[in-house]
């Protein structure tokens, strides 16, 4: 049975399974139910940043250290579409071979080509097996460019947006609803000049923002990726921030990461069995046609035929 396979760690299977997830294959989502109550134990941290800010570098170095504590880490690297891939993610895939021996990492790539808003699917599905496995740590690296970037960057419990001095237009550089989920934030090269200057741009930018009581207080962690600086501290901040979470009894928090995992599959099972239910009937088949005479426009065509089913 494949579920206690990945159960056991088989990794082959797990692998498989990931694919067919990836590949939206049917029966996927039966032994996706399965695994889902062994799920829940893993901490899923979410990297996100423009190409070239040292995101896989990290998590290179965080792999390491991690691996040095005795913990077991799933990594799931989300491939940028263009216009921003360039080489980086080749990158990706030749530094992080020196793990791709050790059984208690498991890489997996995903590509944001080819989806069509299944892209966040996939990822919580992917993740929900790395949990299954029993992988203590999830790492999952976005550009966090796109909405489905935005979803997934709610998927993982800690966000670390990784910025750098050399940024251009620096911080905006980053979807602004990403920026809004950053937990901590990993100003890496701090071997830059201007990386003083960068650090004191975001700490303006987090005095300005009102955090609720009881609430965390994003914070910043320099980092210098390529020698392995800081890592530990990232790592030390992001367990804090996972010690908060699981300490502070935030409800308001796990409601909402509920619910955005909810409406993936709520929008997709709404729209496909709507669908089905009307698309043969006369009254789909006519608004089409006024559709076409442009007697009514999409829009109004839509909420018309969403009344119609909500009444029903
Ligand atoms: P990603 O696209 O965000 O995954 O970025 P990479 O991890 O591929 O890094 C992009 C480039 O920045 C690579 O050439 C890295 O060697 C370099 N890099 C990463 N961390 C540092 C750092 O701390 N300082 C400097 N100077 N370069 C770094």
């Amino acid at each position: 049975m494949l579920t206690d396979k990945i159960l056991n760690g088989d990794v082959k299977a797990a692998a498989r399974l990931m694919r067919d997830i990836d590949d939206d294959a049917p029966g996927a989502a039966a032994f996706l139910k399965r695994l889902y109550p062994h799920t829940g134990h893993a901490h899923i941290i979410g990297l996100t940043g423009a190409p070239g800010a040292g995101k896989s570098t990290l998590i290179d170095g965080m792999v390491q250290c991690l691996r040095q504590q005795g913990k077991t880490i799933g990594v799931l690297a989300i491939d940028p579409t263009s216009p921003y891939s360039g080489g980086a993610f080749l990158g990706d895939r030749i530094r992080m071979q020196r793990h791709a021996d050790d059984n208690g990492v498991f890489i997996k790539s995903i590509a944001t080509r080819g989806h069509i808003g299944g892209l966040s699917r996939s990822a919580f599905g992917i993740t929900a097996v790395m949990d299954a496995m029993g992988k203590d740590v999830v790492l999952i690296e976005t550009v966090g460019v796109g909405q489905d970037e935005v979803d997934i960057a709610h998927l993982a419990h800690t966000t670390i947006v990784v910025i750098t001095a050399n940024m251009g237009d620096g911080i905006q550089a980053v979807k602004s609803g990403v920026l809004e989920t950053a937990d901590i934030f990993a100003l890496n090269k701090a071997d830059l000049e201007e990386t003083e200057a960068t650090l004191n741009d975001i700490k303006m930018m987090l005095s300005m923002r009102q955090v609720r009581e009881n609430h965390w207080k994003p914070l910043i962690v320099k980092t210098l990726a390529l020698r392995g600086q800081g890592v530990d501290d990232l790592l030390h901040e992001a367990q804090n921030h996972w010690n908060f979470l699981n300490d502070a009894g935030l409800k308001e928090y796990w409601i909402q990461k509920a619910t955005t995992e909810f409406m993936i599959h709520f929008k997709r099972h709404l729209v496909d069995r709507s669908r089905s239910a009307l698309e043969p009937g006369q009254k789909w088949q006519d608004m089409m046609e006024r559709v076409i005479r442009h007697d009514i426009d999409p829009c109004s065509a839509a909420e018309e035929m969403v009344d119609d089913l909500l009444k029903k």
